[in-house]
């Protein structure tokens, strides 16, 4: 990745976490991508005559290295900053006396790790097993969905035929591109696991994005 393009992005991130007014333009830009990616979803299950099987606290689908874009970490942070869940914030309180790293941040990627080989489900769970960021949730766990969740629990992994995934695929692309192409295309095309793009400062007990190593703080406006 080129060094000119990835200042450009850092700029822009920047640029939304101190101008309230664009980051609740950009906010409100991801909350249509999503709902957009919903009736996808919906349509490409009626095309293809599909039912799903998927229900809240079902979170055999949950891994702990989901894969973001980076636009989807914005308004993740700044739910995350509104009061994480108390299944969270135990293990970050747990993490502060463990494991602080850099200047008083904590690395979710040791923390995660470690958390993973005792229960190898996504930290953003609840105490009941349900998505604690639901409206928040990514891409990826948006179009993780399946006819039988027998097979998730045997093969760990979600049934659906391979003629609906093209077809999902391609409205999310447009989807995607849509955003892109409405002035957001510095934050499409970069990503990574959701823990490794995240951070924690605990003395400002603030959430942020981790940019190649630079802590970016987006607070909902
Ligand atoms: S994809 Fe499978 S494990 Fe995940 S919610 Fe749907 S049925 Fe449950
Ligand atoms: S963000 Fe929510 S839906 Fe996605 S993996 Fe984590 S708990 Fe599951």
């Amino acid at each position: 990745m080129e060094k000119e393009y990835l200042n450009l992005v850092y700029g822009e991130l920047v640029r939304l976490s101190q101008d309230k007014n664009l980051f609740a333009s950009v906010l409100s830009a991801v909350e249509d991508v999503y709902l957009r990616v919903e009736a996808a979803v919906s349509e490409a299950a009626g095309a293809a005559n599909l039912a799903f099987e998927c229900q809240r606290g079902c979170c055999l689908c949950c891994p702990p290295n989901v894969g973001v874009e980076l636009f989807e970490i914005l308004p993740l942070v700044a739910s995350l900053n509104e009061g994480p869940t108390e299944v969270f914030a135990d293990a970050l309180e747990a993490a502060q006396r463990e494991d602080t790293v850099g200047p008083g941040r904590i690395s979710f990627a040791k923390m995660f790790l470690e958390t993973s080989k005792e229960m190898p489900h996504c930290f953003l769970l609840d105490e009941e097993k349900a998505c604690g960021i639901y409206n928040q949730r990514p891409l990826a766990c948006r179009l993780h969905v399946s006819t039988s969740v027998a097979v998730c629990r045997q093969e760990k992994r979600p049934q659906f035929t391979p003629k609906f995934a093209a077809d999902l695929d391609s409205r999310v692309k447009k989807i995607v591109d849509d955003f892109a192409a409405s002035g957001h295309h510095l934050l499409t095309g970069l990503g990574g696991t959701m823990y490794r793009m995240l951070t924690y400062n605990p003395q400002q007990r603030r959430f942020g994005l981790n940019f190649f190593g630079q802590e970016i703080i987006f607070t909902r406006p």
